[in-house]
């Protein structure tokens, strides 16, 4: 199975977006042969995003939640496939909340650094990935694997430029306004104990679980 036959069963699955890369190391301890990344992204309806005006809609938290679950999904029966062929493949689900050290607001695997590494798009101020295709209205999850795989499109360079809009919209003061760069770490321009303890007072939404409002004001998302 190669890299175009894997993404045509992915797609058939629900997939919009599946992309290839190698990881310097493997972020799982023990399985240090995990160094190929398989990214999968599922895009949010338009008309949902717009719902979202100075804070989320339940409309908004039912298709985050819902585009969590088929990426699971997707992910598993990709993973099952990967195994099939005679190599190993681990899941990582797109919403992950098992990280061994909560505070560090972190899941096993950063999506959006495989995202970032197999071409699908950058990484914005918002520290959200940006796809080429559908900006930030996207949700990811990603298969880690021993299977060699290849990305068949260039990294892509960051396209923020001067736009500030996420900086200036998020209430919680969490977007610094410092671009994405490989050499920074993630509490270098975002913090994400800021942007989760916000989520926390969207109690009647979601249970506070989301926002979404950088995600709506981005202009690479095109909003139809
Ligand atoms: S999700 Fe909301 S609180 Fe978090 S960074 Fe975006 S706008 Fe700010
Ligand atoms: S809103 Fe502007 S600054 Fe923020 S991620 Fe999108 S393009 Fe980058």
């Amino acid at each position: 199975m190669n890299e175009s036959v894997l993404r045509e069963k992915l797609i058939e699955q629900g997939a919009d977006l599946v992309g290839f890369s190698r990881l310097g190391k493997s972020p799982i301890i023990g399985q240090e042969n995990l160094i190929y990344a398989v990214t999968i992204a599922v895009k949010l309806p338009d008309a949902v995003l717009k719902t979202i005006d100075k804070k989320p809609t339940m409309e908004y938290f039912h298709s985050y939640r819902t585009a969590n679950a088929l990426l699971d999904k997707i992910a598993f029966l990709g993973a099952r496939l990967i195994e099939k062929q005679g190599y190993n493949a681990f899941p990582i689900a797109a919403s992950q909340s098992t990280a061994d050290d909560k505070s560090s607001y972190r899941g096993a695997f950063s999506h959006k650094i495989g995202a970032r590494l197999s071409g699908l798009g950058f990484i914005g101020k918002n520290a959200l990935f940006i796809s080429k295709e559908y900006g930030s209205k996207v949700r990811l999850a990603t298969i880690l694997t021993d299977m060699e795989l290849k990305s068949d499109m260039p990294i892509i360079e960051n396209g923020c430029g001067e736009c500030n809009l996420c900086v200036k919209t998020c209430p919680a003061g969490a977007i610094s306004g410092i671009p994405y760069s490989e050499n920074l770490l993630r509490d270098d321009f975002f913090s994400a104990e800021k942007c989760s303890n916000h989520m926390k007072t969207y109690k009647d939404i979601g249970r506070g679980s989301v926002c979404g409002l950088c995600i709506k004001v981005c202009p690479h998302n095109r909003l139809k």
